[in-house]
């Protein structure tokens, strides 16, 4: 699965690869791409640099054109050097220069904007909780720097604030970090923003490594082998696993995403 810093790396190793050299060849067999012409529209073009904002890939060639590519959860990037015999496999868009190829694989989102175009929406994303070189207590002290009345369980969310913790994920980590996501951020302590980026990791890196959005940990009550589930989320009305309150929930935030919460466990 593609993450954050899988762009960030890429824009390091794609710019070396090809950066201010012209194309010689611009290759874009996948069928899907045809109406845009992007080989032919690239042509003799020079890539300045590329640059990354969360999954999305920029392409910033020096005229003007920019190619926006994200990954979503297939696709990949590889450089290789010129005259390599590169996998066809999958090939969308393999751009050649004297010196390296840079190679793009099962796209699926590929768009070449012309000079001016304007780009797509695209929100500036905060660091990923599951990055490779991640610190995701460092990334849950940034709460505090977003506007302090508003809610922990509307900050969370803010992709712009950490990159990862959606609606499920809100949930369970404010439960598991025992604070009331109701609370306004400006009341978190410093030790509740570690606690809350390093339990929202901890959990995202459980549901990659389990599959699906397991969150709860096995109890001697509830398992007989299986996972058991969510600890609050989706349970309104049932009782808290760990104190038996009855499970509330309530739209929050902008998106008004539903948010479950214990009122006794959660402070
Ligand atoms: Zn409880």
């Amino acid at each position: 699965m593609p993450e954050g810093q899988v762009s960030h790396r890429n824009a390091i190793v794609l710019t070396d690869a090809i950066a201010g050299q012209p194309l010689t060849m611009v290759e874009a067999p996948e069928p899907r791409l045809a109406p845009q012409r992007i080989a032919e529209r690239l042509a003799g073009d020079t890539l300045d640099h590329m640059e990354a904002r969360g999954k999305h890939h920029l392409f910033r060639f020096q005229s003007g054109r920019v190619l926006h590519s994200h990954l979503q959860m297939s696709g990949k990037w590889r450089a290789f050097p010129a005259g390599a015999d590169i996998p066809r496999a999958g090939l969308w868009l393999a751009l050649h220069t004297d010196q390296a190829i840079v190679a793009q694989y099962r796209g699926p989102v590929m768009r070449l904007l012309e000079p001016g175009e304007p780009l797509p929406r695209i929100a500036a994303v905060g660091p990923d909780l599951l990055g490779d070189d991640a610190d995701p207590e460092a990334i849950g002290m940034r709460l505090l720097a977003v506007e302090p009345t508003r809610t922990v369980g509307d900050a969370v969310m803010d992709q712009r604030v950490m990159s990862g913790i959606g609606n499920v994920y809100k949930s369970e980590t404010l439960f598991l970090a025992g604070i009331d996501p109701w609370r306004p951020v400006a009341s978190l302590t410093e030790d509740e923003c570690r606690a809350i980026g390093r339990i929202g990791a901890e959990l995202l890196a459980k549901g990659v490594r389990d599959g699906g959005r397991i969150t709860t940990y096995r109890t001697p009550m509830a398992t007989r082998g299986r996972p058991q589930g969510t600890w609050v989320y989706s349970r309104r009305g049932r009782p808290c696993r760990t104190c038996g309150t009855p499970v509330r929930s309530r739209g929050q935030g902008d998106g008004n995403r539903t948010t479950y919460w214990c009122p006794t466990c959660q402070v």
